[in-house]
């Protein structure tokens, strides 16, 4: 600014200047309500905007991070956590954070579709969002099977079932659906729940350890001589828990006790597996084979009867005093009144042997004691008949019987004590058929006859309370004599003819 020195007035740039700083002042007062007016109208517009938002509800955000729409496993617990919601400050990512309500609920024990509504409010105008929530069974049921550590599976009987259950998150308890399926050496457990989640499970099973054990009596090799029939000796069939299968075996083939040959029997177990356990015996009948034998120049036939006297023991006799010929009688107290035969045998130079009093296998061979004690019945009848005691003696049913397994070994140890005791004991090479079915004296003659044929030795079996086997022996004393053999009574040093002894 520059002021006039004359008149210290200002100079005239100056004046100028003045003046436009006066208008400058005056332009500022003219456009101060401009801008209020401006600044008013951009509040108003925001708070319009606001309000707008906030009525179409894009101020309120309702937040659900995992959608909309979401599966929930069954049996698992619905979180909905994640839902959140704000109020948006316009043109900020700033929101103030709003409390949440939820309409609706998930039963995740079920499997469905299930709507709920979040429900925000801010101001009490309220905004909401829907989510569906679906419950879904996309897991196998469990099957959990029962064990009993002292269970062992039968071999026969198979796997009897220990017991299982089956549980599904979604449909409960499964275990009546569960399918048992029986393969070899174990089971398999199938189950499939609503959703088609299929569970399956597998229980072996050692049916091995039980394998049961046939166990032939009298062996596996049994040899037989002259035997009227073969019986067999039996068996035992049991496992190691002592269960009993004996009914359950099978015995399949034959023997022929009249014709030499080897047979062979087969016994054998077989479960529903499949599975089998046999044994095999080989029986070998040898017509030849029984014994000792007797020298070639001593060509000999031992008549003997057992199971007398009775009815018939007279006329036998008589046959036997009109050929010459010498027999021998293993006696029975079964007939008291033919008793006297004893004597009469006795006293016409038949030997006389011990055979049983009672003939009750059971019994006798129950135990030694039983034995001895039936021994020593017919042991004093032949006393009272002959003024002497006996040492010869035939076995009920002959060494080799079957029927005293009702002790074992018995037949084994009752042999060597009547030897121990000096008796001598006599089995047959020579069966006459007359106890095995035959019933004509022809017939019992032919048998005995074929049986002694191209024999030096034959110590042959008859019973002289059968008629037709009495009957037979005329015929058996001629072709004996005539073929050069002599009929002679046993004495205790005769040939034996030992059966094989099978217990
Ligand atoms: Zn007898």
């Amino acid at each position: 600014m520059c002021y006039n020195l004359t008149d210290n007035s200002l100079c005239t740039e100056d004046k100028n200047i003045l003046s436009v700083i006066d208008m400058n002042e005056a332009v500022k007062e003219k456009t101060a309500p401009l801008v209020i007016g401006a600044v008013i109208a951009v509040l108003v517009f925001l708070l319009l905007m606001c309000a707008v938002l906030y009525i179409t509800g894009d101020c309120v955000l309702i937040h659900m991070p995992q959608g909309e729409s979401l599966a929930v496993e069954c049996g698992e617990t619905y979180d909905d956590s994640d839902v959140k919601a704000y109020f948006k400050i316009p043109f900020t990512n700033m929101g103030l954070p709003l409390e949440l309500s939820r309409m609706g609920y998930v039963d995740s024990t079920r499997v469905g579709t299930y709507e709920l509504l979040y429900v925000a409010r801010f101001m009490g105008i309220p905004h909401s969002a829907k989510r569906t929530v679906t419950v879904v069974d996309t897991t196998a049921p469990e099957i959990v099977l029962k064990t009993d550590p002292d269970y062992q599976a039968d071999w026969l009987v198979g796997y009897v079932e220990e017991g299982y259950t089956a549980t599904d998150a979604a449909d409960g308890d499964l275990t009546e659906k569960v399918s048992a399926k029986r393969l070899d050496g174990a089971v398999e457990y199938t189950v499939t729940d609503e959703a088609g989640n299929k569970a399956s499970l597998r229980r072996e099973i050692e049916y091995q350890l039980n394998l049961p054990v046939i166990t032939l009596n009298g062996g596996e090799k049994l040899s037989l001589c002259a035997l009227p029939w073969y019986n067999d000796p039996g068996f035992t069939a049991t496992d190691a828990q002592g269960n009993d299968y004996a009914d359950y075996v099978k015995v399949e083939g034959q023997v022929d006790s009249a014709k030499a040959g080897d047979y062979e029997i087969v016994y054998s177990l077989e479960n529903g597996h499949g599975d089998t356990v046999t044994a095999k015996r080989t029986v070998t009948v040898d017509m030849d084979d029984c014994g000792e034998v007797c020298e070639p120049e001593e060509k000999t036939i031992y008549l003997t009867f057992d199971d007398g006297p009775g009815s018939y023991t007279d006329t036998l006799l008589d046959i036997l005093d009109a050929y010459g010929a010498k027999a021998t009688f293993f006696v029975t107290g079964a007939y008291p009144e033919y008793a006297r035969c004893i004597k009469r045998a006795h006293d016409a130079g038949h030997a006389i042997g011990v055979h049983t009093f009672t003939h009750w296998y059971g019994k006798i061979y129950s135990s030694e004691e039983n034995f001895f004690q039936d021994f020593l019945a017919v042991q004093n009848l032949i006393y009272e008949q002959t003024g002497e005691y006996t040492q010869l003696y035939r076995f009920p049913g002959g060494s080799s019987n079957t029927a005293s397994f009702v002790n074992y070994g018995i037949m084994t140890r009752l042999s060597q004590s009547l030897e121990d005791m000096g008796y001598r004991y006599f089995d047959w090479n020579v069966n006459s058929g007359d106890a095995d079915g035959l019933t004509g004296a022809g017939s019992v003659a032919n048998a005995i006859i074929r049986g002694c044929a191209g024999k030096n030795c034959a110590v042959v079996l008859q019973h002289d309370i059968k008629g037709f086997s009495v009957y037979a022996v005329e015929k058996v004393l001629q072709w004996g004599q005539e073929n050069g053999y002599s009929f002679k009574a046993l004495d205790t040093t005769s040939p034996g003819m030992h059966h094989q002894i099978v217990n």
